[in-house]
Parts: C-alpha cells; sequence; structure tokens
C-alpha cells in the first residue's frame, strides 16, 4: 500500500496577514530537510502539506522522524492513498489501520471532502465506513464524543487518503520566520536549551562562544562544538563563533577586583557578542540566565550585564528549575554532551567570594580600571567563524 505523509501547521494557522509567509518558510524548511532522501511531490491545502514520496526506497517512518524536529508542524501522520472510490476507501481502511483498531476500544470515523463531486456526502462516508469498520473489529465500540482513536477518509482532487495516528510535531513557529539571534553558548546544560527554546518560536540562531587556552582545553571546544552539531537537528544550520578570550580575563585577574570577575566577563562576552552579532544580522543576544542559579544570576547582576547591552537579551531559561532544563535537555538529546566534564572560560576563574548583588557604579569603575577597549577589538578580529549545518 502506497503511503504518503501529511503535515499539519500549528498555531501559525492563526496568523492572519502572515500565514503565506509562514507557510512558505515551513515548507522551504521542510524541502530542505528531506532533500536528501530523494524525490518526493508536495501539495499543499488546507493548513495541510501533503508529501508523497516518489521514489521506492524511501522510508516514511523515516520522513517522519526527520520531520518531528521541524517547528511549526502541530502533527504529522502516515496515510494510506486509495482511489477515489469508496470501496477502495474502505478495504483499504480495514487492511492499513488493522495495528491500530486492534489495539483500540473504540473509534469514530470523520470525513473530509475537499472533492465535492464526489457522490457520497460526508455523513454517509461516516456512518458507512464506520458499519464497515466496526463489522470488520467487532470489539471495537463507536464513540463520536471521546475516541480512542479517529480514522479519518480525506478525499481530495486525485486521490483519497484513510489514516488515523496522529504524530506531535515540535510545535513552535517555522525556524527563521521571526528572525535572527546570536546564542552565547557555553557548554554547560542551560545555553543549548535556550536556543532550542528560542528557535522553537522561530529565531533561526547563531552560536558565540569564548575561550581561554590554554586555561581551557582543545577538548573543552570540541564539547561545544559537538553540542553545537546536535543542537542542529531542532535548530537547522548554526553559524558557530569562537572568541579568544584570553587576555581579557588575564588583564581581568591582573586589574580588577577578584570579588567582580564573574559580572565583568559577563559584561565584556556582552559587548563582544554585540559586535559580531551586529555583522551577522543578529537582533538580540539569547543566554541560558536563571534567576538565582548562580551568584552572576541575580537580578541585580542581569542588571549590571544588561546596562551594556544595546539590543534585546532573551533569557528564556529564566523562570525555569533546573530539573525542568533538564528535562528539555534530555528532550533534545543535548544533555549527555553537557554533563561531560570539561572546564569553561567562567569555571577557569571562578572568584572566591563573588559580589551578589553588585552595584552598577561599582562595576562600571571596575571595568573602566581594566582598560579593555583594544582587548576587546583584538578578540572580535581573532574570533574565528564556522559553519554547523544539520546532518542529513
Ligand atoms: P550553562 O549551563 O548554559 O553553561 P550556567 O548555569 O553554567 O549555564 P553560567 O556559567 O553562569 O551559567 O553562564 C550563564 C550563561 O552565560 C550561559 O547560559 C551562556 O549563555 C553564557 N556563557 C557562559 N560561559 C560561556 C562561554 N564560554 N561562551 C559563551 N557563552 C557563555
Ligand atoms: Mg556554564
Amino acid at each position: 500500500m502506497k503511503e504518503i505523509i501529511l503535515v499539519k501547521y500549528g498555531e501559525m494557522a492563526l496568523k492572519g496577514q502572515n500565514k503565506g509567509t509562514f507557510e512558505d518558510i515551513l515548507f522551504k524548511n521542510i524541502k530542505y530537510r528531506l532533500k536528501s532522501m530523494g524525490k518526493f511531490s508536495y501539495s499543499r491545502a488546507q493548513s495541510t502539506i501533503y508529501i508523497e514520496p516518489m521514489e521506492e526506497n524511501i522510508l516514511p517512518d523515516e520522513v517522519i522522524d526527520r520531520l518531528k524536529k521541524v517547528f511549526g508542524i502541530a502533527t504529522l501522520c502516515k496515510a494510506c492513498v486509495c482511489e477515489k472510490d469508496f470501496s477502495d476507501v474502505s478495504a483499504k481502511a480495514i487492511e492499513y489501520l488493522r495495528e491500530t483498531l486492534e489495539d483500540a476500544k473504540s473509534f469514530k470515523v470523520e470525513a473530509k471532502r475537499a472533492d465535492k463531486t464526489f457522490p457520497m456526502k460526508s455523513p454517509e462516508i461516516c456512518s458507512e465506513l464506520g458499519g464497515i469498520l466496526a463489522e470488520n473489529y467487532p470489539h471495537l465500540t463507536v464513540d463520536v464524543h471521546n475516541p480512542e482513536i479517529t480514522v479519518i477518509a480525506d478525499i481530495r482532487d486525485t486521490n483519497a487518503y484513510v489514516y488515523a495516528d496522529k504524530i506531535r510535531g515540535a510545535g513552535g513557529l517555522p525556524l527563521g520566520s521571526s528572525g535572527k539571534a546570536m546564542l552565547l553558548l557555553s557548554g554547560g546544560i542551560d545555553s543549548p536549551v535556550a536556543g532550542y527554546m528560542m528557535a522553537k518560536r522561530g529565531i533561526h540562531i547563531s552560536a558565540i562562544h569564548f575561550v581561554s587556552p590554554p586555561y581551557t582545553s582543545d577538548r573543552a571546544l570540541l564539547k561545544v562544538e559537538e553540542l553545537c552539531q546536535k543542537m542542529t537537528d531542532y535548530c537547522g544550520d548554526i553559524r558557530f563563533y569562537c572568541v579568544p578570550f584570553t587576555k581579557i580575563q588575564e588583564q581581568l585577574k591582573l586589574r580588577c577586583p577578584e570579588e567582580y570577575f564573574t559580572i565583568l566577563m559577563r559584561r565584556l562576552m556582552m559587548i563582544i557578542a554585540q559586535e559580531i552579532a551586529k555583522k551577522d544580522d543578529n537582533v538580540a543576544l539569547i543566554t541560558g540566565e536563571s534567576v538565582g542559579q548562580v551568584a552572576s544570576q541575580t537580578m541585580q547582576a542581569m542588571v549590571c550585564t544588561d546596562a551594556v547591552c544595546h539590543i534585546p537579551v532573551f533569557r528564556p531559561c529564566i523562570g525555569l528549575d533546573k530539573t525542568e532544563i533538564i528535562e528539555i535537555a534530555r528532550k533534545i538529546d543535548t544533555f549527555d554532551i553537557s554533563v561531560q566534564p570539561y572546564e569553561d572560560c567562567c569555571t577557569v576563574f571562578t572568584p572566591r567570594h563573588p559580589k551578589i548583588r553588585p552595584q552598577l557604579e561599582q562595576i562600571e569603575k571596575a571595568q573602566e580600571k581594566g582598560n579593555f577597549a583594544e582587548l576587546i577589538q583584538e578578540a572580535v578580529d581573532g574570533t574565528e567563524m564556522k559553519v554547523f549545518r544539520v546532518n542529513l
């Protein structure tokens, strides 16, 4: 039996005038994800994209697996292609839905009749097909209000389709539909989750990572690159910027009060990140901070950090508990990479007694003492970029 894949949009279907643009971006993203699998034929109607594999060796389950990580998709399902003839629809439904129906207790049939010339009207299709399925699967009861399984007979222009199982998609908005932002990516658990959450809202992310060799090792950088590669599963292709941060950190240590290290370091990272972001049309920064998690993540510390920012800083993990962040990290498969024990430049120079409620004025004075302008420029100039692409 020939199968196709149906993709239904999520909330973007509600976005009024933007709908067309959202659909186009989603459509493009889907094609990009599937291109390497072979040839497909696509058609669109009523907030659904119909994807028909045009080569024998394409496995619908693999298509589904790839599309499960594409934002903007609410649900996915495999459907059986039938002739536009009720006897074929019912015969195929009996066969195609066997496993699903055998495992269920109750069901109902819904008909979609885009082709208004089809000789049977929707209620008739429902009752006839419902009767036939009930006859073939006598353990099933029909429950029109709260069925375990909804069987759909979809009568379209050239074919009819039968399907039942809906698989939940990644939700959110299509990547790129909300513009671009720059994620400060550490090797930790939180920042990959933050990137995922913003990408889910349609933001195409770039990543920036600060390294301090020889205090941080090559292996630590490799870990972050591995994280970045993993993130492409959901976030699409990512431009990854690696900033040499050693000299700035050494200068910090030399010239600034130890209790302000972390906060000054965070401010300097933000300054550099904004410079790089500008070059790449990123209109905001993203971090993995969550209120109160560590000394540099008190509200007062964030006030001090944001004082050097002239673009918005998104912190999607801000109100999440660590356990909630970990749950997402596991879901997107970054957790196991994040917990590999390699040093981050932040941890290399952690002060013994960080200021928990820093005052902006003192922080600014301390930063002036460091005289960082030239080193900042040097770090920006020394930044290297590489692109991580979705593994297809
Ligand atoms: P994470 O789990 O994301 O590392 P964390 O709880 O360890 O977060 P911090 O180390 O205080 O928190 O870092 C806070 C945020 O600062 C990170 O979420 C990340 O966005 C950014 N950050 C920290 N270190 C780096 C780095 N070396 N390069 C880029 N960004 C960093
Ligand atoms: Mg960290």
